[in-house]
């Protein structure tokens, strides 16, 4: 089944036509040395969205969730002290995931719909071993200050998802002191879903878990994949590497880095800022904390006596486009509007705004 469907959910966006058109070329051998340059190539284009130096910057074969576990999984040392910030989501999905590592997990609670609070999160405990927060809150479309973290994060390491902002806002991991960091490759990379770009420092791996539960995520055995560009010296065996996926990414990066990075984040900034302009002046009231809220992802809040799901089938079928539902207990009273990618466009926005006057005209 074909579908001409516009995705402003939350969820894959349309992806970069160029990294759709990879997905259609010749597929080549994982241990082609045109497949190997090729994903040296992307480890390495993947370090610039990154904006760190770290030789251990990889595309994990598996979703976000496969980031996040592979972050804590490599980290956490039964009974290790690990602070969350919990403002979403993805923050309460951390603190599952690094209860599972055996992590004496100590979160810190947020309203949602609010910034992380970073004097909380440093103050939550004298000595973790890792703090972690979510940079861009996909669940309630808001930023938070992993700067202010990596300042005062002392000896802890600070290990960030940074699934909805890698390609769509300002990223910065070795400036802003992030040891860790997982991704997605269906946000504003504009890729289908399917990889978890990542990186951890040398200061992590070398306090990493020697044997850690997973096999599949061993960031020691997985340094043998990616070979050369881990940093680990010779290219070994693992598993074999999603060669359609990844010529999709680097098709993908290749868009984003031609365009120039600081363009893109800045065609994001102004796409999310006439959206939510756009919003207000129908009359909508937006749920992010202003000031925090994400360009990427917007939030706003259902009007009294309006049947979301009712708009949002109207959208659906009226106008191919789909818009997200809210997240948690936001699910009836909150819409998720993406505009990642190629969608951060300010016809997008104007056709956003368009079909969603229709709807509340007649839904
Ligand atoms: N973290 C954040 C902030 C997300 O938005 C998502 C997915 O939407 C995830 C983690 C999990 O990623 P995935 O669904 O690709 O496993």
């Amino acid at each position: 089944m074909i579908h001409d469907r516009h995705l402003f959910g939350p969820g894959p966006t349309n992806p970069y036509p160029e990294a759709t058109l990879a997905l259609g070329a010749p597929i080549l051998g994982h241990l082609d040395p045109a497949f190997l340059e090729l994903m040296d190539d992307t480890c390495a284009m993947l370090r610039q969205v990154w904006g760190t130096s770290n030789a251990r910057t990889l595309p994990i074969s598996a979703t976000g969730s496969a980031g996040m576990e592979a972050a804590f999984v490599n980290t956490v040392h039964p009974g290790d002290v690990v602070v969350v910030a919990v403002n979403g989501l993805f923050g309460q999905r951390m603190c599952d995931v690094a209860a599972r590592c055996g992590a004496e997990v100590v979160p810190v609670e947020h309203d949602w719909g609010q910034p992380v609070d970073v004097e909380r999160v440093l103050a939550a405990h004298p000595a973790p071993a890792i703090i972690a927060a979510v940079h861009a809150e996909t669940s309630t479309g808001v930023r938070s200050d992993i700067a202010a973290l990596g300042a005062g994060k002392g000896d802890a390491l600070l290990l960030v998802d940074a699934v909805t902002s890698i390609g769509g806002i300002e990223l910065r991991a070795d400036d802003w002191g992030v040891d860790v960091g997982y991704a997605g490759t269906q946000k504003c990379l504009g890729v289908a879903p399917g990889l978890a770009p990542f990186t951890i420092n040398d200061r992590a791996f070398a306090r990493r878990v020697e044997r850690p539960q997973s096999w599949y995520l061993d960031l020691g055995l997985l340094g043998g994949y990616v070979g050369e560009a881990s940093g680990s010296g010779g290219r070994t065996y693992h598993h074999t590497a999603p060669v359609a996926m990844v010529a999709s990414l680097h098709a993908g990066l290749t868009r984003i880095l031609d365009e120039g990075l600081e363009a893109v984040w800045a065609r994001h900034e102004a796409a999310g800022r006439q959206l939510q302009d756009g919003l207000e002046e129908m009359g909508l009231e937006l749920f992010a904390a202003e000031g925090h809220r994400l360009p990427e992802l917007t939030t706003v809040k259902v009007p009294e006596g309006v049947d979301s799901a009712a708009v949002r089938r109207y959208l659906l079928t009226n106008h191919d486009l789909e818009i997200g539902a809210g997240a948690g207990s936001f699910a009836a009273s909150v819409w998720r509007i993406g505009l990642m990618g190629p969608n951060a466009r300010p016809d997008r926005v104007l056709l956003v705004l368009a079909a969603l006057r229709d709807a509340l005209g007649r839904v």
